[in-house]
């Protein structure tokens, strides 16, 4: 087994949580050897593309206090970081469901104006494109989309700025304590011998296959929901191609410009997720979507949605995205995203990390921002002086 010695930081999973760690690590820590280890073909391919694109701005959580309050926070941050990502010329609209609902409009409205979010009522043309004996109101509110593909982009100029060795098709199998204070990474490249790579850190930033290793690694202490989640690729009727439309909060549905595909998503609480179980070691995510048939269930999302949103119906299917969606099992409830930040005891240098929605970068970020790390060059320095 070939071995790599003396990184400062490994970081494992190349999406865009691990991706905008590594450039961090890179250019804000000055770590001069970082290696970024990715299991598939190209970066930000997982959930990072698979994923509604919402640039979340803290509606769609009127039962997370703290999580709506972030995002408010965060969503400001993130378009002025990455405005070529943000799509902004479009419509938002949040509408709220009379029966089932577990918010009353008057409930999510007051919230929204306490957190000082925009909210006021959609024009009647806009109104009338539901049907008002299932929708009590329906408001007009700030919300955007992302281009995962634009991130990527991003993510790979940054990573060759900050000269970040990037392994593509290398998976992340075991990580072991090395000696004097290092860790150890084995991994497997596609279709090439096992190979080892030393490290002072090591961030795991897999999302849903963060609990998937071998040699000394502990797991995570918080608990993880796993879901074979579908969202359903549509090309929407004139009415609705400039608008993201989103119905509270039960039992309901999302329709989002996906700016990657020049499509929306469409996504609904009870056809979505296909299956879910708890996490564990040896339950690989990725292989069990491998497996899955991935039956598409977009007509029982959109006959229900057209209840509510009736030229729905004239929208045409072009596609279905299927992606592991891994949650905290404590926001199973509340539908709260907070990140997972953990440091193991049991194997000192060993982060896990998971952002829980993409503007969740800047909590994380603080979080590293208060990490004292050592650099490999600051032995060499101590010595010299
Ligand atoms: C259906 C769905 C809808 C969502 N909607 C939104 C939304 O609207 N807005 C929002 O902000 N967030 C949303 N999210 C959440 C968002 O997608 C995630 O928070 C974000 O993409 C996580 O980024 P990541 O880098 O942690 O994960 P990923 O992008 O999945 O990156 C992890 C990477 O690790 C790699 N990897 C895994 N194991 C190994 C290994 N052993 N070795 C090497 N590589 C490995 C994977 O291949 C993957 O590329 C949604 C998620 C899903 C699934």
């Amino acid at each position: 087994m070939s071995t790599t010695n003396a990184q400062d930081a490994v970081v494992i999973g190349g999406g865009f949580y691990g991706a905008a760690i590594a450039v961090y690590l890179a250019k804000q820590r000055g770590m001069k050897q970082v290696t970024l280890i990715e299991r598939e073909s190209s970066l930000l391919s997982r959930a990072s593309y698979n994923n509604q694109a919402r640039v979340h701005n803290g509606y769609h959580y009127p039962r997370s206090y703290t999580t709506a309050y972030r995002s408010r926070i965060n969503l400001p941050k993130f378009v002025l970081d990455w405005p070529e990502a943000v799509k902004q010329d479009f419509t938002k609209l949040y509408a709220i469901a009379r029966r089932n609902s577990k918010v009353t409009a008057n409930q999510f409205e007051r919230f929204y104006r306490e957190i000082g979010a925009k909210i006021e009522l959609a024009s009647p043309a806009l109104r009338a494109l539901f049907e008002p004996r299932l929708i009590e109101e329906v408001f007009l509110v700030e919300e955007y989309a992302f281009d995962s593909t634009k991130l990527a982009q991003w993510a790979l100029r940054e990573l060759q700025e900050s000269a970040v060795n990037v392994r593509l098709q290398t998976q992340a199998i075991d990580i072991c304590q090395g000696a004097d204070q290092s860790l150890n990474v084995i991994l497997a490249p596609h279709g090439k011998e096992k190979e080892l790579i030393n490290s002072r850190y090591v961030f795991n930033c897999t999302y849903s296959g963060l609990n998937q290793f071998g040699g000394d690694f502990p797991g995570t202490r918080t608990g993880l929901k796993q879901e074979i989640t579908e969202m359903a690729l549509m090309q929407m009727p004139p009415a609705l191609n400039d608008l993201g439309i989103t119905v509270m909060d039960g039992p309901f549905f999302s329709i989002m410009p996906f700016p990657a595909r020049n499509l929306h998503t469409v996504s609904h609480v009870r056809y979505t997720p296909h299956m879910h179980w708890t996490d564990e070691p040896g339950t690989n995510p990725y292989q069990k979507l491998d497996k899955y048939p991935r039956d598409t269930r977009v007509d029982r999302m959109i006959r229900d949605i057209g209840r509510y949103l009736p030229s729905v119906l004239d929208s045409n299917y072009a596609d279905s995205l299927f992606e592991v969606k891994t949650i905290l099992t404590k926001n199973e409830g509340d539908d709260g995203r907070p990140i997972l930040f953990e440091k193991h005891e049991s194997l000192p240098g060993c982060y896990s990390i998971l952002g829980g929605k993409i503007d969740n970068i800047y909590d994380v970020l603080e979080k590293l921002e208060t990490e004292n790390l050592s650099r490999s060059d600051d032995t060499l320095s101590e010595h010299a002086k």
